[in-house]
């Protein structure tokens, strides 16, 4: 029989106060490696004193994030190689641990402290290098321990970054089925599946239910199914489309004027639906929902472009990497 092998998390709990219980919840599901290092921002690391102590870490590393640099320097000389590192923060402390595990053969896991985009799971690492924003493809971990007690006090405006980042595989699955259509490329039905489904599953929520336990699971169950889906395409396809060169394009031509990478997403997948393909219906769908949810606001607080920058955003948005999407249309 023909079947594919492809990895997925050996462990997702996603619960309310179980960042205490992870001891436990490795130990249950057999995760055991000689050493377990903490890697948190100092921040955080001063907010969840009591409860990190009472975990049997042998190590806590100290992170900003974001920069390759940093990771480099603060993980570069972890020698053991059978230690599990624990990536316990944000986007940024979550993907500079992706990319030492991926550098130094390691495994890890990720304990978000908020969800601001699909970094939870994805196999993909956004970092500075050499002063530049970069993607790299990286392993995705052996799981996820996702506190809702924890999330629900991280500021809203990163859940709604990550509200942002998972409705945009609408986005990515219709430039997936365009180049399908118009190009050949090959299609993973399932991978679409997933991230079509993930990407629709918080659309019913208002700004209302953002600390409720339904959305905060609905969320981040999504944005792991979304890092799944990217897993079984073995690329960033199924949730990264038009939208996502937007957005990059904003982090090249502006670098001083980015904000979340969700919401710049959510701003680029606005701009898609309205100015780029021919759906009205889309259009008002999603504009209603960042109303309802309030991601209007912070998209209209935080990006302001003339038209002649968008234009140039949309030209860069082009070039960046070689992926058929609605832009190459125009
Ligand atoms: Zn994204």
């Amino acid at each position: 029989m023909y079947s594919k092998i492809i990895n997925v998390p050996i462990v997702l709990e996603i619960g309310e106060n179980i960042f205490i219980h992870m001891d436990e919840i490795l130990q249950r599901n057999h995760i055991f490696f000689k050493e377990k290092i903490l890697v948190t921002s100092p921040e955080l690391k001063e907010l969840y004193k009591q409860q990190i102590e009472q975990l049997s870490f042998d190590e806590i590393m100290l992170i900003q994030g974001g920069s390759y640099e940093e990771a480099r320097k603060v993980m570069g000389n972890i020698t053991n190689k059978d230690a599990l590192l624990v990536a316990f923060g944000g986007g940024s402390v979550i993907d500079a641990v992706k990319m030492i595990s991926n550098d130094l053969n390691l495994s890890y896991i990720t304990a978000p402290s908020t969800l601001s985009n699909d970094a939870i799971y994805s196999p993909i690492a956004r970092l500075v290098q050499n002063g530049k924003k970069q993607s790299f493809g990286v392993k995705a971990p052996l799981g996820i321990i996702a506190d809702i007690e924890i999330i629900r006090r991280s500021p809203r405006k990163l859940l709604l970054a990550g509200v942002g980042d998972l409705v945009s595989n609408a986005s990515a699955v219709k430039d997936w089925r365009l180049a399908n259509a118009e190009k050949g490329e090959y299609i993973n039905n399932f991978a679409l599946t997933l991230a079509t489904l993930s990407g629709n599953s918080v659309m019913s929520y208002t700004i209302d239910d953002i600390g409720t336990n339904r959305f905060i699971g609905d969320l981040a169950n999504g944005l792991v199914i979304s890092g799944l889906a990217m897993v079984l395409a073995n690329s960033s396809r199924p949730a990264s489309g038009g939208e996502h060169l937007v957005s990059h394009a904003i982090d090249d031509l502006y670098p001083m004027r980015t904000t979340l990478h969700g919401l710049q997403v959510a701003w680029g997948h606005l701009l898609l639906e309205r100015d780029y393909r021919q759906d009205d219906d889309d259009f008002e769908k999603l504009r209603l929902f960042f109303d309802r949810m309030k991601i209007t606001d912070e998209l209209e607080h935080d990006l302001h472009f003339s038209s002649d920058e968008i234009a140039r955003i949309i030209a860069r948005a082009k070039t960046i990497r070689d992926r058929y999407t609605i832009l190459s249309k125009f």
